[in-house]
């Protein structure tokens, strides 16, 4: 039967990423050995790695002054690492989740963080607003996507700090202005390939202001002196990121994917609102196109798991919402054909027509 994959991440990839990759496991280049066999300081990774770090560029538009990092660590390594080498005394913080709350402990190791704003008093169903951010603070931290609870800052705020963002579970999904970041970090695993790597795109111009000493390894300017090569990279994840971009680029940029987005977010949400049997956990103007979260309604709510065997029976995958939201969560990423999310509408209307 055919899988249609909502997995929240490790998550769904573009076919040919996969396949690209497979060959260059087994051939790499035609070198007679597997790209797992080789050293990452031949001519023959450094083009993948100067591909990759181009494409990146490329797609968001990455103005001069900014550098692309590919490093190891996960982005639970930057929540860590961004407060270490940018803050010098305090702080800004969003807090919308899981995911900013453990930035947020780790910066308080390094100073004073203020909380800005929160959505703990409703489960983080909504981004917050209204909210002055301090002129005296080193950056202000957003997590863009808030993949447990699905809710999304969607526009690129003007921040009169440096802004720092989050932007693991809605990398590369929509045009991005870069120039108003001083600092983006994800994961790859939710949207741009498989886990192992962490992509920071940092501006050159913020490092070297605090005055802790770092060791060589959490030294951001150690990664751009070193053209993400100061030690070995994660040579296969960063293949396959590169052959995510390249199939990103070939069916249009991120622009054309920013469409194909609102468009998958748009027949799944419609179906929520419509079908009398479910209804969406975030508000709707904070709502993610990217992890999309729903519920039994409440006379429905002894129906959950039946409509969870049924969804199955029809090849829906990775469906289960997190347990600290419960439900439902289909992660729409951008590697995921609509028709899965149409196959997952059929499912939603034929439940509701058995029921
Ligand atoms: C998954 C996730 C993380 C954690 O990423 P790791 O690479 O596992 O450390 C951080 N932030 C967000 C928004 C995530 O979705």
């Amino acid at each position: 039967m055919e899988k249609h994959n909502f997995n929240a991440g490790p998550a769904i990839l573009p076919r040919i990423a996969i396949e690209n990759t497979a060959k260059a496991i087994l051939d790499f280049n035609g070198l007679g050995m597997s790209i797992l066999e080789i050293s990452h300081r031949t001519k023959d990774f450094e083009a993948v790695l100067d591909e990759a770090v181009a494409l990146f560029t490329e797609l968001y538009n990455i103005p001069a002054g900014y550098k692309v990092l590919f490093l190891g660590g996960g982005a639970s390594t930057q929540f860590a690492m961004v407060p270490f080498n940018l803050m010098e005394k305090k702080a800004a913080y969003l807090e919308t989740g899981v995911w900013a709350k453990k930035a947020i402990k780790e910066a308080k190791l390094f100073g004073e963080v203020q909380v800005l704003g929160s959505s703990a008093d409703k489960n983080f169903t909504y981004i917050p607003k209204g909210y002055t951010i301090p002129k005296d603070v080193d950056y202000f931290h957003i997590t863009t996507n808030n993949t447990i609870y699905g809710t999304e800052i969607h526009t690129d705020y003007d921040c009169p700090v440096n802004l720092v963002a989050d932007m693991s579970s809605d990398f590369l999904s929509r045009p991005v202005d870069v120039s108003k970041y001083a600092l983006i970090y994800g994961g790859a695993q939710k949207n741009i390939g498989p886990a192992g790597v962490t992509v920071v795109i940092v501006r050159e111009d913020i490092l070297g202001k605090v005055t802790r000493i770092l060791p060589t390894m959490l030294d951001y300017r150690t990664h751009i002196k070193e053209g993400s090569m100061f030690n070995t990279p994660p040579v296969l994840p960063i293949f396959t990121v590169k052959e995510t971009l390249k199939w990103l680029k070939g069916i249009g940029g991120v622009k054309k994917i920013q469409e194909m987005n609102i468009a998958k977010a748009a027949l799944l949400y419609n179906e929520i609102d419509r079908n009398k049997m479910f209804v969406g956990t975030a508000e709707k103007d904070s709502r993610s196109l990217m992890n999309i979260c729903f519920v039994m309604n409440e006379q429905y709510a002894e129906k959950g798991d039946a409509f969870m065997e049924f969804a199955k029976g029809k090849g829906m995958v990775g469906l289960k919402g997190h347990r600290l939201v419960g439900g439902f969560r289909a992660s729409t990423y951008n590697a995921l054909p609509i028709e899965s999310v149409q196959a997952l509408v059929n499912c939603m209307q034929e439940f509701e027509k058995m029921n």
